[in-house]
């Protein structure tokens, strides 16, 4: 069981502790989670972090911080065991219903701000299905001075989470979270419509990394039995709800695009004079559709 000794007490020794600790325990990200797990308990930021490495913490402090170790070399998510991460460099709180707001999904934010172009400054109508801790929507609406958007969500959980998200970062007053299965409580017409939907096939999350399989919310990964169910349920409904010139833009996993563009092509959406782009995350693999009508 990992416990301080004795002589370590400094800020900067305990992050090597742990760092070694959590590198034993396979997590590659071993430095950044030691120095999140530091600055969580002695509550202070990076650059306390690297100010304060010869100070010393009191037992309480070790004691806290030896238990999160445990914690995080048992594979719980950092996100998770802080409540809180960084995304689009913006701080989102999470909680037990909402999925820890991932690196890749930032590249559906960057492809929305390039659809968008020039109507940055527009009053634009955005809406997030499934929204989690609204990381998308909000993010959207930092960029997007004149826009409001509507988040929804079937975790009651989950949209509490997203409200404290938006009143953090003083956007109460352009969002409205929804409990909704995705279009069921909508009205209306939306100029963008996001969604990072849940997309693993159901027989392979658990094969995924423990920090995802044993920590993440089931209901946030389970896309069906091939992983496509809710994009078929979105594009059954989604151009119904896509005001002129409006676009729809969807995060998927590896692989997945070709069956998105057959779904796409027998939905009502093909009705619609539609062109499509995709891109691709930081690692070179297809992470996200953007259709234009
Ligand atoms: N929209 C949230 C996110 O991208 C939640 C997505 C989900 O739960 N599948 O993090």
């Amino acid at each position: 069981m990992f416990v301080f000794p004795p002589s370590i007490r400094k800020i900067k020794a305990a992050a090597g502790l742990i760092e070694q600790a959590l590198t034993q325990a396979g997590i590659e990200t071993a430095a950044l989670d030691a120095r999140l797990l530091i600055e969580h308990v002695c509550l202070i930021d990076h650059a306390g972090f690297i100010a304060s490495g010869d100070k010393e913490l009191s037992d309480d402090q070790l004691s806290s911080l030896a238990a999160l170790a445990r914690r995080r070399m048992n594979r719980e998510p950092v996100a998770r065991i802080i409540g809180k991460a960084e995304f689009w460099s913006l701080e989102f709180s999470i909680s037990a219903e909402t999925l820890d707001p991932r690196p890749d999904t930032e590249t559906l934010v960057e492809l929305a701000l390039e659809m968008i172009g020039t109507r940055r400054n527009a009053p634009l109508r955005l809406l997030d299905l499934g929204t989690g801790s609204g990381c998308i929507l909000l993010s959207l609406l930092t960029e997007l001075p004149n826009a409001v958007g509507v988040g929804v969500d079937l975790s009651q959980a989950a949209l509490e989470t997203a409200r404290q998200n938006a009143m953090a970062l003083g956007l109460d007053r352009r969002t409205q979270f929804l409990k909704s299965d995705w279009f069921s409580s909508l009205n209306g017409h939306f100029d963008v419509i996001v969604s990072n939907p849940p997309y693993i096939p159901q027989a392979e999350i658990d094969t995924l990394e423990p920090e995802v399989a044993f920590f993440e919310p089931r209901a946030a990964l389970d896309g069906g039995v091939d992983g496509l169910a809710p994009y078929r349920l979105i594009f059954d409904k989604a151009s119904s709800y896509l005001a002129a010139n409006g676009m729809i833009l969807l995060e998927f996993g590896q692989g997945q695009e070709t069956d998105i563009i057959e779904i796409i092509n027998r939905s009502p959406m093909k009705e619609q004079k539609c062109s499509f782009q995709l891109k691709a995350d930081l690692q070179g693999i297809n992470r996200v559709i953007g259709i234009e009508i």
